[in-house]
């Protein structure tokens, strides 16, 4: 089949280290930047017929992308950008950050997604990991995602089945072109003051490159995952350039080091807290490209 990809932006010098906040990663075979949602469907066909394997990344602020180059295309959502308002609904496309979608709030007076402030995430990857803080989900503000898997399809609440980092869509292999979430009407001092109040807690969090929280809060237990890595005694332990933060445990910071180095120390903290208490940590994180462990 024929695609027309006039007008599609590409980098071809594109670099995972460019576009993830752990500043890491290698080159890839092939990059797009869709700006609209036809342009993601095209992009989409394009990518799947053309090679083996592809990623979609949003703001890359929860991936580990490989240092070798990844052997297949990636579809960037950066550009996919926008947001239109329908009453209490507002519809934004997939790469909307929750920087620029806060903003609209504020200008607005828009209320309930004031607590995603300084979360470094798109709208599209904060969907397709039900991101959120403390108890309170992106899920939970959702009234529908539309994708694109060969077909654009439009879920409802109930069927993203949102949960702990979960959605509907990180089963399928689609891009998030679209997602619509509920706010309330409110005045911009208040809105402005509350995400000022989000922002100033987030004060407290490591400083430097990283994915935010490594792992998932184990299911079924009342202490998380940082609290875990702390009492194992992991704090600043150091695989080359990459550390257990001193100041919140299920961070990772790059202090200029490899994704190898990072890899190579998500899984001695994974084995240290395993022999310590048992337990087996799971990775929130997500993995691009090969990695190439010692152990395997
Ligand atoms: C400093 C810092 C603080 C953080 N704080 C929080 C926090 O408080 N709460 C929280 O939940 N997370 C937090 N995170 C993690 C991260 O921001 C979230 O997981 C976010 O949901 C990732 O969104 P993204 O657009 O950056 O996705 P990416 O990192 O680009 O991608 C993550 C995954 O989503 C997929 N994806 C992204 N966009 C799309 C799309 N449009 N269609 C299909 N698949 C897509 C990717 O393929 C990948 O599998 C933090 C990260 C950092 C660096």
């Amino acid at each position: 089949m024929k695609h027309d990809l006039r007008g599609i932006k590409t980098d071809d010098s594109f670099s995972f280290s460019r576009y993830t906040t752990y500043g890491l990663g290698g080159g890839a075979k092939a990059s797009f930047f869709p700006r609209t949602k036809e342009e993601a469907v095209t992009v989409f066909d394009f990518v799947k017929e053309n090679y083996d394997r592809y990623v979609v990344l949003g703001n890359g602020s929860d991936v580990l992308a490989a240092d070798g180059a990844f052997d297949g295309a990636v579809i960037c959502t950066k550009l996919l950008s926008g947001i239109t308002r329908n009453g209490n609904r507002l519809t934004c496309l997939g790469g909307t950050t929750v920087k620029t979608l806060l903003s609209y709030c504020v200008n607005n007076g828009l209320s309930g997604l004031e607590y995603l402030a300084g979360i470094p995430a798109s709208i599209g990857g904060l969907a397709y990991m039900n991101g959120g803080v403390n108890s309170k989900h992106i899920g939970d503000a959702i009234s529908e995602v539309e994708f694109y898997d060969g077909e654009l399809r439009v879920f409802n609440r109930e069927k993203c089945n949102f949960s702990n980092k979960h959605s509907t869509m990180r089963d399928i292999s689609c891009i998030v072109v679209q997602v619509s979430v509920n706010i309330t009407q409110s005045d911009p001092k208040t809105v402005k003051q509350d995400i000022d109040e989000f922002l100033q807690m987030r004060k407290a969090q490591p400083k430097g490159k990283s994915c935010g929280c490594v792992f998932k809060n184990p299911s079924g237990l009342n202490v998380g995952a940082g609290k875990l890595i702390d009492g194992a005694g992991l704090k600043g332990l150091r695989v080359g350039g990459a550390e257990v933060s001193r100041e919140h445990a299920n961070f990772i910071i790059n202090h200029g080091g490899s994704s190898a180095d990072v890899r190579g120390l998500i899984k001695v903290v994974k084995a240290r807290v395993k022999e310590f208490y048992g337990i087996d940590l799971e990775e929130e994180v997500v993995y691009i490209g090969e990695f190439y462990d010692s152990d395997s």
